[in-house]
């Protein structure tokens, strides 16, 4: 596991970043506040050991900034504190510290405190699984989906850069189970989803947005990026009928696309509801296409 350690006393960081890797955990040790932030910036880690008193921004600071950021991984925050500090406990504990550790340190106490941020970060990771997958795909499920939307947004705007927005949903699903069962059904979905994964780019982000309706979010997109993704999506769906015990299962897919969020003020209901309105489109045309929302100028 990879620690990152703030602490601005030279002989204090060398001395805890070696027992720290004595102890096989992997340390990037930094002198200070600053440097902690961007360093945990990059989402690397799960795990900050942070000195308290430190010139500019301190632990107590760090601690704030970190748990005021909307991050999609819980970090276990551990507060370093002099044993004559006049901090306290409670006030770390408020500004989002999980655990503290005195200054100096004893080995085995702090070693046993670690594994208490590692099965907290475990179960942490379990549950944030099993309450942003969806079960049936492995795709992310419709909170987690709408939620990776809204940061991307607030990003764009910041950068005033647009996000591409697909509304995917499968044709004549329902006969799909009216005809082959609704076990061969789940094994359309599965394929579906795994298929679209596939024709995203890195970034991209899929979700399951309903039953047989996925949701794809694509940062920093223009309208010619975002028509040739779903193009791609339409095309990998539809490529060669699904086999589902020993049974082959044409399937095609509509999409409705849209382009937006470059501006504040510009949420991901707007953009869904415009996608969703291509997508009805899509589907009175014929199906198996892809139409564009009516915001396109
Ligand atoms: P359209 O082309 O207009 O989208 O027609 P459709 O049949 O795909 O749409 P409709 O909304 O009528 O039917 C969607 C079906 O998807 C109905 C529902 O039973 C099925 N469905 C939703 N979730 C699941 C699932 O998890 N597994 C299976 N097998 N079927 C599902
Ligand atoms: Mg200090
Ligand atoms: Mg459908
Ligand atoms: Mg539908």
């Amino acid at each position: 596991m990879k620690i990152l350690m703030a602490e601005d006393d030279t002989t204090s960081r060398l001395v805890f970043g070696a027992t720290l890797r004595k102890l096989g955990y992997e340390v990037t040790a930094v002198e200070n506040g600053q440097k902690a932030w961007e360093a945990w910036k990059q989402g690397e880690y799960a795990l900050l050991i942070s000195d308290w008193m430190m010139p500019d921004i301190d632990g107590l600071q760090l601690c704030k900034m970190i748990r005021a950021e909307s991050s999609l991984q819980y970090t276990y925050i551990m507060l370093l504190t002099a044993l004559d500090s006049k901090g306290s406990y409670l006030e770390g504990m408020d500004a989002g510290a999980d655990d503290f550790i005195t200054k100096p340190f004893d080995e085995e106490q702090l070693a046993a405190r670690l594994r208490v941020a590692e099965r907290i970060l475990a179960l942490h990771k379990k549950l944030h699984t099993q309450a942003t997958y969806d079960r049936l795909t492995g795709v992310w499920n419709r909170a987690a989906i709408m939620d990776s939307l809204a940061v991307e947004l607030e990003r764009a705007a910041r950068q005033s850069i647009c996000t591409g927005v697909i509304v995917a949903d499968l044709d004549h699903f329902k006969q799909v189970n009216d005809t082959y069962g609704h076990h061969a059904g789940d094994t359309v979905l599965q394929e579906a989803a795994r298929r679209m994964r596939l024709a995203l780019r890195p970034y991209d982000q899929l979700g399951r947005y309903g039953g047989e309706e996925f949701l794809i979010t694509a940062p920093d997109c223009t309208w010619q990026d975002a028509i040739t993704l779903a193009e791609r999506i339409r095309s990998a769906i539809n490529a060669e009928p699904v086999d589902s015990q020993s049974e082959k299962i044409p399937i095609t897919v509509s999409l409705g696309v849209t382009i937006g969020g470059d501006r504040i003020g510009e949420d991901a209901a707007m953009l869904i509801a415009a996608a969703d309105e291509a997508l009805y489109r899509a589907k009175k045309a014929g199906r198996n296409r892809v139409e564009l929302s009516d915001r396109r100028t």
